[in-house]
């Protein structure tokens, strides 16, 4: 069969997108009576939202956020973080991870990533902490946990705060505990493309009280009535005061009632992402040219993403071709991600190409597979043969 890229037919007629939200009546319906309501903006449908994911995932507390980047930022603030900092993370994840580091005017320290997982590697990690360190934010990339025991064991004794940046995992386990109330704070992410959807939005859930405060307070403004938190008590009640630098970061209540209601959809999320995830590992775990991305023993992983490898040894094209001809078939493959410090911003800060080999080799040779919960199952085996016609028409 020719390649579509050649003239001959695709293996589908219609593109096939990398993800995609899910959204029902009931989506609708819900968000609907909260436009009907008294209350747009942060109300009770938001509390309620982050009371269902603070459950869900074992945290005492959780804070919604407008967006996974903000809810980040509003980590780094409770944690405390400051100029000169440093803060370790990985290169291998979207650019808001370090963002949110540099936010604090602190410096983003980049640990590689294992060739086989593609997660932060925790000896990397150990080489790279200084005195200065002050927390690590592990991201459970693709979504599979990251080694959690193994970063407290090399923190243990110290002040740093591990932020587990969870954007990809929403319900998965790590050691058979769901992540979200096992780092000192963990931030999910609502955007369209993840597990499940608010529009824009994100969350922090910790154990911590004081890490609480600090997020709701920074969430908006760092203005406060709470008489206990108060300077002055006695001035009457319509009396603010605004206790440190801020941000206007709510989320409305109809994207938290769309949370409420996508949250009950989630157990049927996660299990049709492993299906199609185990029907994609069944049938490229014999194809000569590519290489699966390996899952840790401790990690019950549910996949946001689909990520594999090119063996560009097994291969006479690169990934920019191999890309090229499966969008072509209207297979639509991405990549995920550029290392974070070879964006021309991190670029001038005086970040080198060459920092982390791991990352930068797994960069040139990736892609990512559509993969969401609305695939039908023709949809999968559309990325199967599509995959196996351009492999093996490459193949050396
Ligand atoms: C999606 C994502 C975020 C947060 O992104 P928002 O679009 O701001 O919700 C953070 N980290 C990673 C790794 C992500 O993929």
């Amino acid at each position: 069969m020719e390649l579509a890229i050649f003239g001959g037919s695709p293996v589908r007629n219609k593109p096939l997108p990398y993800a995609k939200q899910y959204i029902d009546d009931d989506d609708c319906q819900a968000v609907n009576e909260v436009l009907k309501s008294d209350f747009l903006t942060t109300g009770p449908k938001a509390k309620e939202f982050e009371n269902i994911v603070a459950e869900y995932v074992g945290a005492k507390y959780a804070v919604a956020f407008a967006n996974g980047t903000a809810a980040l930022h509003g980590a780094c603030f409770a944690a405390g973080i400051k100029q000169g900092d440093e803060v370790i993370t990985t290169p291998i994840t979207f650019a808001a991870s370090a963002n949110c580091i540099r936010y604090m005017g602190a410096v983003p320290v980049f640990a590689d990533i294992n060739k086989d997982t593609f997660n932060i590697d925790v000896e990397d990690i150990a080489r790279k902490i200084t005195n200065k360190t002050k927390a690590i934010i592990p991201v459970d990339y693709t979504g599979q946990a990251t080694d959690l025991d193994a970063i407290k064991e090399l923190v243990k004794g110290t002040d740093i705060i591990i932020i587990e940046d969870s954007a990809h995992a929403l319900g998965t386990k790590y050691k058979g505990t769901t992540v979200g109330g096992i780092a000192d704070m963990t931030e999910f992410s609502f955007h369209p493309v993840k597990t499940i959807t608010t529009g824009e939005g994100g969350i922090i859930t910790t154990n911590n009280e004081e890490y609480y405060n600090r997020l709701m307070n920074f969430r908006s403004h760092c203005i406060t009535r709470d008489i206990e938190q108060l300077e002055n008590k006695d001035v009457g009640n319509w009396y603010y005061e605004q206790l440190d630098l801020g941000m206007n970061y709510r989320i409305t209540d109809f994207q938290c009632a769309l949370g409420i209601s996508q949250m009950k959809k989630l157990d049927w999320f996660i299990s049709r992402r492993k299906e199609i995830v185990n029907k994609y590992n069944e049938a490229f775990k014999e194809l000569e040219g590519v290489i699966l991305q390996e899952n840790a023993y401790f990690s019950d992983t549910v996949n946001h993403l689909y990520v594999l490898k090119l063996d560009l040894s097994m291969l006479k094209a690169d990934r920019k071709e191999i890309y090229n001809a499966l969008i072509a078939e209207h297979i639509g493959v991405h990549v995920h991600y550029i290392p974070v410090y070879w964006l021309p911003y991190y670029q001038r800060l005086g970040y080198k190409k060459g920092l982390c080999p791991n990352a930068e080799d797994l960069y040139n040779s990736m892609l990512t597979l559509p993969l969401f919960p609305a695939m039908s199952d023709e949809d999968v085996n559309d990325v199967i043969n599509g995959f196996y016609k351009v492999i093996n028409y490459y193949k050396n």
